[in-house]
């Protein structure tokens, strides 16, 4: 049973640390989980080699969501409506199946936090994080979601490309420059806090009593919800929540077991206060 999580860069991960406590949960001494760096322009000889070599399935993280899109053989209902791939599990016949997990686990995380119905949501970013979980962020009853991208026409047609499936909850793509008004959910999927860059948003955006979510984490505080604090915003939460949800929804797909999600966060949150 070997599984890799595949990215670039790929040092930071920590899902091999949150894969092991999983299966030490079922006792499946056989299963492996490490990080896998893919060259930028060879992410599908990364996984076909993997494969090549007994690999299972892998996780896909920063920058190769939609290429793992492309390559999937077979996509769930959920990874095809969101065009990005995060998880791949090889099938008994040799194709592969690809899958979007990060939905489930954002919104789940989120929820911990606050709830989601008639709540203004602003969504930062369009990449492949963005695009898996503006639909499951639909399906909890905002009263509208907001993306908003640095190239513009990406959260346009984003937008544009989701709305029919979004269950009459409004989107609305635009550009940084064109955020207008204020929101109770502001959730950062871009990868901006990776490079300690903050998002230009403008003044007032964070409604009062708002909650920032960064789906970045690390020991530090990241950019985006330093940005966030300074803004006077008191509910601040960074992705390990996230990331911990979709690894259990993966583990799930690939094993067939559900894991026990609680006791893996704490751990995780004590390693990074560590
Ligand atoms: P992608 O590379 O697919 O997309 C990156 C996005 O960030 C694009 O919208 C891009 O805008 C934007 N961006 C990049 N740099 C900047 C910048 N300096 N200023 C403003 N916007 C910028 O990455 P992903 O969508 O896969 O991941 C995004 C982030 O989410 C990463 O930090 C990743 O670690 C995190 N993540 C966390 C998860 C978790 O479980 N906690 C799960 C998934 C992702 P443009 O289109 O203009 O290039």
């Amino acid at each position: 049973m070997r599984y890799v999580v595949i990215g670039n860069p790929i040092a930071h991960s920590k899902s091999p640390q949150i894969h092991a406590a999983f299966a030490a949960q079922y006792a499946l001494a056989d299963f492996s989980y490490e990080r896998l760096l893919a060259p930028l322009e060879d992410f599908d000889g990364t996984v076909r080699s993997f494969v090549a070599e007994g690999g299972k399935g892998c996780n896909v993280t920063v920058p190769f969501k939609e290429a793992a899109y492309e390559l999937a053989t077979h996509l769930t209902d959920r990874a095809a409506v969101a065009g990005a791939v995060n998880t791949l599990k090889l099938q008994d016949d040799g194709t592969l199946l690809g899958d979007n997990t990060d939905g489930v686990g954002l919104v789940t995380d989120v929820l911990r936090h606050t709830t989601l119905t008639d709540k203004r949501v602003l969504v930062l970013g369009a990449g492949g994080a963005a695009r898996g979980v503006l639909l499951p962020l639909a399906s909890a009853r905002p009263a509208a979601i907001t993306v908003a991208n640095r190239t513009a026409a990406k959260a346009v047609d984003l937008a544009g490309l989701l709305q029919p499936h979004a269950g009459g909850v409004a989107l609305t793509g635009t550009g940084f420059d064109g955020i207008k008004g204020e929101f109770d959910v502001i959730i950062n999927a871009t990868s901006a806090s990776l490079g300690g860059e903050r998002v230009p948003l403008p003044e007032g955006a964070f409604a009062p009593g708002a909650l920032a979510y960064d789906m970045m984490y690390g020991k530090e505080e990241t950019a985006f919800l330093a940005q966030a604090r300074e803004a006077g915003v008191t509910r601040r939460v960074d992705g390990l929540g996230m990331l911990v949800g979709q690894a259990a929804e993966a583990f799930r797909l690939w094993t067939g077991r559900t894991p026990d999600v609680e006791p893996v966060l704490a751990m995780m949150r004590a390693g990074l206060a560590g």
